[in-house]
């Protein structure tokens, strides 16, 4: 049922016939048809011929749990009743466990939402819906409505987080050049030359770079504001 452990001042006699000790470090609690053994280490291989014989205790993992004044006392006079009290901690215990838990689980949920919604939801402008500005950006992959953010670098290079259709984030060069592909760190992402940018991993770290090395920025739905900031492409 259980191994456990009392002081050794509280020492409790070894139930094995025969043996005489007392016993205090790993105290075996059996239960046999009707009734409680409380053994010695020893005499329990003794009696049932392995330490493992009976499989693993029922309380306590058989961790030797040490046992209170109050506990011992129970232990040698009403074992049943020290049982139960086992039982009953170890429900409690399961459930603080299991309630911790539950805790964890929605402060997780909380915390890793501000940093999802960016990449999951498209960047909406408030009272933009229902204009039509595809037409004016130069990209057709670009996600119909959302809006952009344009970061001039120090370099001089011009950058622009832009939305795909398909929900994914791009940084895109804006005029591109040659090279590009080769300008900005993995922090901002991969490039993906079919697209003509970078494909974002995490969009506030790339945000985080580009805004630490830029110059000028704007969050926007308006072309114009972006040619404003980064200039038009001369052809
Ligand atoms: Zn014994």
């Amino acid at each position: 049922m259980a191994i456990v452990e009392v002081d050794k001042a509280e020492r409790v006699y070894c139930a094995q016939p025969g043996c005489h000790h007392t016993v205090y470090k790993a105290i075996h609690v059996v239960r046999e048809d009707d009734r409680f053994l409380v053994l010695g280490s020893t005499c329990f291989l003794k009696r049932f011929g392995s330490l493992t014989a009976l499989g693993k205790a029922q309380h306590w993992g058989g961790n030797g749990k040490v046992l209170t004044s109050e506990e011992r006392a129970l232990l040698a006079e009403n074992t049943q009743a020290l049982l139960a009290r086992f039982e009953a901690e170890e429900a409690r215990l399961r459930e603080e466990a299991e309630q911790k838990l539950q805790r964890l689980r929605e402060e997780l949920a909380r915390r890793s939402l501000p940093t999802q919604a960016p990449a999951a939801a498209p960047f909406q402008i408030s009272g933009m819906r229902g204009m039509s500005l595809r037409g004016s950006f130069p990209w057709s992959w670009m996600m119909p409505g959302s809006s952009v953010a344009a970061f001039k670098l120090r370099d001089g290079s011009g950058w622009l987080r832009v939305q795909h259709k398909d929900r994914r984030q791009f940084i895109v060069p804006w005029p591109s050049f040659e090279g590009w592909e080769e300008s900005l760190p993995p922090v901002v992402g991969r490039a993906n030359l079919e697209v003509g940018g970078y494909e974002v991993g995490h969009v506030v770290d790339a945000i985080a770079y580009l805004r630490a090395h830029a110059t000028g920025e704007k969050i926007t739905g308006v072309w114009s504001d972006v040619t404003g900031l980064l200039g038009v492409v001369s052809s």
